[in-house]
This record gives C-alpha cells, structure tokens and sequence, in this order.
C-alpha cells in the first residue's frame, strides 16, 4: 500500500490473508510468523557468548514489557532456561498460537506460521496479571494536592502541588447557581479523578462560596490544565543539543549509468543496446552467458556458512570475464574486491543522504543507486540513479513461502509464482539462492513516459517479463517505441 517499514511506516502486510493464484484458493497467513521466544535456549545462547538480549516490544502494552522483561531478567541472572510455568505465562503475555524457535533450532517450516486468535486473545485477558505489576505501578504515580477557590464574580482558581513543584491556573467565572448548587463534595470527586495520568489524589482542599454552579467540562479542562501544566515542569526534558542546519557533503558522482538485471539469462533479450551493464544473479551465472551478461548480483543475504560457496561462485564468474559485481550490502564488499570485480552499490543499500553517498565511495564503490523511495528532487539533489523500472523487491524470505501456497515442487519448477491479496493484486514470489523467497511489488516502476532532463538515468529490474517485453521496454525507454503500460497499475517515483 505504498507505506515503508524502512520509514517506521509498516502496515503490517505480513498478518494478513493471501491466497495462491488458482480456482478456489483459501486465505493462507502464509506470511505472519509467529514471535520469536528463546527463553527455552538462554543457556546456550549465553554459552555462546551473547552480551545482551534483545527483547521486541513495539506497539506492546507496559504490562507485556514489564513481564516479558522480568522473566528474561530472571532467567539471565539465575542463567538457565524458563521452566514450563515461565513459557505459559509468556505465551498468556501475547503470542500468535504459540512461539517459534525455527530459525534458532533450523527447523524452519510451517509451523512457524501463526496469527493471533481469540483463543490467543482469551489466554492473554485469563493471564494473571505479574503479581507485582500493580503495586509497581502505583508506586510510579506521584502524590498531588490540589487546592481550589471558586468565588463569586472571580475566576476560578487551581493550584496543584507535587513534592516540590506547583503549578497554578485558572478558569471560567462561576455562574449563579439558579436551582442546585456546587457542593464541596462534588467538586471534590470531580476534582480527584486522576484515573489516566502519572499522579494519585493525595489530598484535596475546596474553598467554595454558596450558592455557585459551574459545569462539570470546566471544571474537567481546569483539572487538565492544572495537571499539564505541573507535568510540563515535572518532566521537562532536557533539549536534545543538535547543532543548526547540517549541510549534506555536496557528492559528485560520475555519469549515472543505464544498467538492468533479469531473473534468468533465457529473459535476456539478444540486443541488450542502451544498457551499460547487463547484471544476472550470481547463483544463475554459467560460463557461456558472457555474450549477453557484464555482471553479476551478489546475494542480498550471505551466511558465514555460505561465503566460501559465494566466493567460488565469483571467481568462475571473473574467469569466464566477468567484471562488475552488484553488492547489496557492506560485508559483501570484501567478496567482490577478492574476486577482481569492480563493486556497484545496489539500492538494497537504501541510500538517502550525502553523508552515505561519500562514506560508500570511501570505502570503494564505483558508483551506487539511491533508494527507490527518494523522490525526484531528492535524487537529483544526490546526483544518483535509482529504479526507474521494474518491480521493486518487497521482502527476502528466509522460509519457503511458495511452500506455504503450492509446494517445493512448484517452486522448483516455475521461475515464478505469484500469491494474491485481498484486492486481487497479484505479488510474484521467485526461488532464489539456498532457496530463499524473494516478495516482489505487484506493480513495477514505469517512468518510460517521464524521461525528460529530471532522470539522468537507472536501473531496470526484469523479472517476469519476457525478452521480448523486456526489449519492447528498454526501446520504450529510448524513445524509439511506444508501449501500453502494464495492467494492474504502476508505481512512479514521486516529484
Ligand atoms: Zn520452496
């Protein structure tokens, strides 16, 4: 839906249904994992050498945090695993069906899928509550007293007091009471309902002449008034000391280079002209492929286990003459470099700023591609290419998710499958190296109707098309030809 995780954006996409493209097909979570939760392996984490956890607890309740946190304290401080009781009351805490230890046993399979039922929703409202929780959180709010005049004819006035701080305001004038009256009492239980903020009632003190009436949404705003006020001086936070306006380093990257990457040399149209470099993923390289491939895609994700595979890969590669590698990411740099190859900078780096830009140059990338979230001003602003066409990858999956739709057999035979969302949009989804998945967008970037002066140039990602709608393409690009978008809708980069 437009909206990116990379920008705190997420939209949670992976809980909801997705189905496979066929008759009949049934909502499936194929992409809604359920939490991680180590807390049966802490001893062997700890024997490894691990320094500190990391606990998630984003968009979670201060009850979850505060019992979650304390289990795995307990655990780290008494350095064992947490008994069945201690997992009950974790997965009573939240989880979607139950936890998932996959990636950490190397079990990874369907069972690490799950979403959150009402079943799950019941276990956590039966949850006993951490027994200590209330207590600490009452301990957390402040004493307040509170103290207010109402006169006739004068303003009404509130002082509020918590240790050594005070805070003053005032109101609305009382009006005359025409049939009942404010009573002491009343204003008072008005008064005293601190139910939502960082304070408890400690004592309060009305002074009231007879005869007055003030509607109960004055004297709340005055209450409100009155806590803010005192909160503000409370909890002032120290200003953050940034310096003024940073000025960006001013970047001066070469000629931006027209380069394209296909999914499979057999996608390769025969006249590749226009393209600088013609990149195919390692994994799929061969030595004959040299007429139509100048370069090769490291794997976006590289396990230690997998480097020496890789770096055999690439050296067949520089053999055959290969000379650019595309490199997603930084620890992959030492790899091309080992290999002879000249290092490209892919937009999986997710460059936004001048400060990036000449650190990747420093450290010795002959060019690289911006973020395809950059807008056109921005991109001009750094002087570098990003996709201009294509369906940009969405997710890199470590578990076979077009096993979760079809099955492995499928995913070994097709060069992609797709899985469809609520609206209908259909997602190709493509086998990659050591059988990961990679997501695509089920739309492609297309600005072959826009290249005027504000596009210097870019990158192309094929990865459905055919070689013949990939040459149809890079000609509509030229200029030489003009060609019906494709169905289902476009992406363009913003202005
Ligand atoms: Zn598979």
């Amino acid at each position: 839906g437009g909206r990116s995780g990379n920008r705190g954006e997420c939209a949670q996409p992976c809980r909801l249904p997705y189905k496979k493209c066929a008759e009949k097909a049934k909502d499936t979570y194929a992409l809604s994992i359920k939490d991680m939760c180590l807390a049966s392996h802490i001893t062997k984490i700890l024997s490894l050498g691990a320094a500190s956890l990391k606990i998630e607890g984003r968009m979670k309740s201060p009850e979850y945090v505060y019992g979650v946190t304390a289990i795995y304290r307990r655990l780290l401080d008494e350095r064992r695993n947490a008994s069945p009781e201690e997992l009950a009351e974790l997965r009573a805490l939240f989880s979607r069906s139950g936890f998932t230890d996959g990636y950490f046993t190397g079990k990874i399979g369907r069972e690490m899928l799950g979403i959150r039922t009402d079943a799950d929703k019941a276990d956590t409202a039966a949850g006993t509550k951490p027994a200590d929780y209330g207590a600490l959180m009452k301990n957390r709010r402040r004493p307040l007293s509170l103290s207010l005049t109402l006169a006739a004819g004068k303003p009404a006035a509130l002082t509020v007091r918590s240790g050594e701080f005070s805070a003053s305001v005032t109101g609305a004038i009382p009006d005359e009471a025409k049939t009942c009256p404010l009573t002491v009492e009343a204003v008072t239980k008005n008064l005293t309902k601190l139910g939502n903020t960082p304070f408890f009632a400690e004592s309060a003190e009305v002074t009231l002449d007879d005869g007055l009436m003030m509607p109960v949404s004055a004297l709340n705003a005055l209450r409100r008034d009155a806590v803010d006020a005192l909160s503000k001086k409370l909890f002032a936070r120290r200003e953050a000391k940034l310096p003024g306006k940073i000025e960006p380093p001013q970047t001066k990257p070469g000629k931006p280079l027209r380069t394209a990457r296909f999914h499979s040399y057999e996608r390769i149209p025969a006249d590749t002209a226009g393209f600088d470099i013609v990149y195919l993923p390692l994994e799929k390289f061969r030595a004959g492929m040299c007429d139509r491939v100048s370069g090769v895609i490291l794997p976006p994700v590289i396990f230690d286990s997998e480097r020496s595979e890789v770096a055999a890969m690439l050296k067949t590669a520089a053999d055959a003459g290969i000379r650019h590698a595309l490199v997603s990411n930084l620890g992959h740099l030492r790899l091309a470099a080992e290999a002879g190859m000249i290092p490209h900078g892919d937009f999986r780096l997710n460059i936004y700023n001048g400060w990036t830009v000449d650190a990747l140059f420093e450290l010795g990338f002959a060019d690289l591609m911006a973020s395809p979230e950059l807008t056109l001003p921005q991109l001009r602003d750094l002087g570098l290419p990003t996709v201009i066409y294509g369906r940009i990858p969405l997710m890199l999956l470590e578990k076979c998710v077009i096993r979760d739709l079809y099955s492995c057999e499928e995913c070994k035979k097709h060069d992609f499958l797709a899985m469809r969302d609520r609206k209908n949009a259909k997602f190709p989804l493509a086998r990659t190296y050591e059988h990961r998945n990679i997501l695509y967008n089920s739309v492609p970037v297309y600005m072959a109707d826009r290249m005027d002066s504000r596009i210097a140039d870019g990158h192309f990602i094929f990865t459905d098309e055919s070689a013949k709608r990939a040459s149809d393409i890079n000609a509509a690009y030229m200029g030489k030809l003009t060609i019906t978008p494709p169905d289902g809708g476009i992406r363009r980069i913003a202005k």
